[in-house]
């Protein structure tokens, strides 16, 4: 069978090995003759796999002990309304840094919730930056920094953080999680929907430190406190346990990989490549992000007129690349090549852009 040039923003790409070997366990998982939806959430062989799944991703991550990992439901988007209903203290300020579609969602719903602020933004240029970190105004009664390290959307990505700060710093890390090395300690709390970098859809990775869980009041509903979740390890509810398994192998993969240095490594290349075609076609494709704040993940670029982008996504689609038209809200042309999405389909994107320009 030939697998698609898939470039989609997410759901994405998944390592070949790894559905490899998830369609053997989907029948007959470790011999006991059913498949691995079908176990039980309180079997050991799923606690098993729950244990086991949180243990690779401290590795991976170098997640200290003082940090607690849970697998919610709801998306990254749910954690829009998690993380103020549970940090954001009466009478105090939430601050959040806009760089793109999804830190103003999450600022909306903190809005709902309390009283939530702009610590900075690029809007004005229309998101094509990342605010440097003195621009950053946070309030002296914040009881947080929110901020989102990759831009799916605009395509930028933060590449270094505001450090020492005042106030737990807050990260929606959907799409770049596990993609470099990250100091986890200068976080308080991170979230990150799986189906972009760890897997499939239906689980969100939060890894919170454990002083901020006793900020979670218990007149929270059950099911949108941290802490409810934290004491009984993620199984406070029937879990969304295939899309845990898959996270498993995801990351299992990524281990024998050579962990996230490697990745970062791939990474750097893929986007280059991607960028270097962009940045020699003499202005045939203008890039979305200004170079300094440019994602690895999701390479954003425009072409001169609609009539030269629709043929370009006609074309390519022709060609077997999947999932290469902007997102709605900006247009263009956006390829996303996270972990799992192949160098060598990268570079074959590479050549097909370059093709293009020399054909029109
Ligand atoms: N944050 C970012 C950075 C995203 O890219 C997305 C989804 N594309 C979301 C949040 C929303 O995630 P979900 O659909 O899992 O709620």
């Amino acid at each position: 069978m030939k697998r698609a040039l898939n470039f989609n923003a997410g759901p994405a790409a998944l390592p070949e090995a790894v559905l490899a070997k998830a369609e053997k366990d989907m029948m007959n998982y470790r011999g006991i003759g059913m498949g691995v939806m079908e176990l039980s959430h309180r079997s050991k062989e799923f606690e098993e796999i729950n244990d086991h799944t949180k243990n690779l991703l401290r590795n991976l991550l170098t997640i200290p002990d003082e940090y607690e990992i849970l697998f919610l439901q709801g998306g990254a988007s749910l954690q829009f309304s998690m993380v103020p209903m549970n940090l954001l203290e009466e009478g105090s300020t939430a601050s959040y840094v806009l760089t793109g579609t999804w830190s103003e969602k999450a600022l909306k719903e903190a809005q709902k919730v309390g009283n939530a602020v702009v610590a900075a933004s690029s809007k004005n240029a229309n998101y094509r930056s990342i605010p440097n970190t003195s621009e950053i105004y946070i309030p002296a009664e914040s009881s947080y920094l929110h901020i989102t390290t990759n831009n799916t959307i605009y395509g930028t990505q933060w590449h270094s953080i505001p450090e020492r700060l005042q106030v737990p710093l807050i990260a929606d890390m959907s799409s770049d999680i596990l993609s470099r090395p990250i100091n986890i300690s200068s976080y308080g709390l991170i979230y990150a929907g799986a189906q972009k970098n760890l897997g499939l859809s239906g689980v969100t990775v939060v890894i919170i430190h454990k002083d901020l869980l006793n900020s979670s009041k218990p007149s929270l509903p059950s099911m949108l406190n941290y802490q409810v979740h934290a004491a009984s390890k993620s199984l406070y509810n029937t879990p969304p346990t295939l899309s845990i398994y898959f996270l498993m192998l995801v990351l299992q993969w990524a281990e024998e990989l050579g962990g996230v240095k490697k990745l970062e490594q791939l990474n750097k290349q893929k986007a280059a490549l991607l960028y270097d075609a962009i940045d020699s076609s003499g202005g045939f494709y203008t890039g979305h992000s200004e170079e300094k704040s440019r994602s690895l993940m999701n390479v954003t670029f425009t072409l001169d007129n609609d009539l030269l982008t629709s043929a370009f996504i006609h074309e390519a689609e022709e060609s077997g690349f999947i999932g290469l038209a902007g997102h709605r809200s900006v247009g263009g042309c956006r390829a996303s090549i996270y972990n799992a999405v192949p160098l060598e389909h990268v570079e074959k994107l590479a050549d097909f852009i370059n093709r293009f320009r020399s054909r029109n």
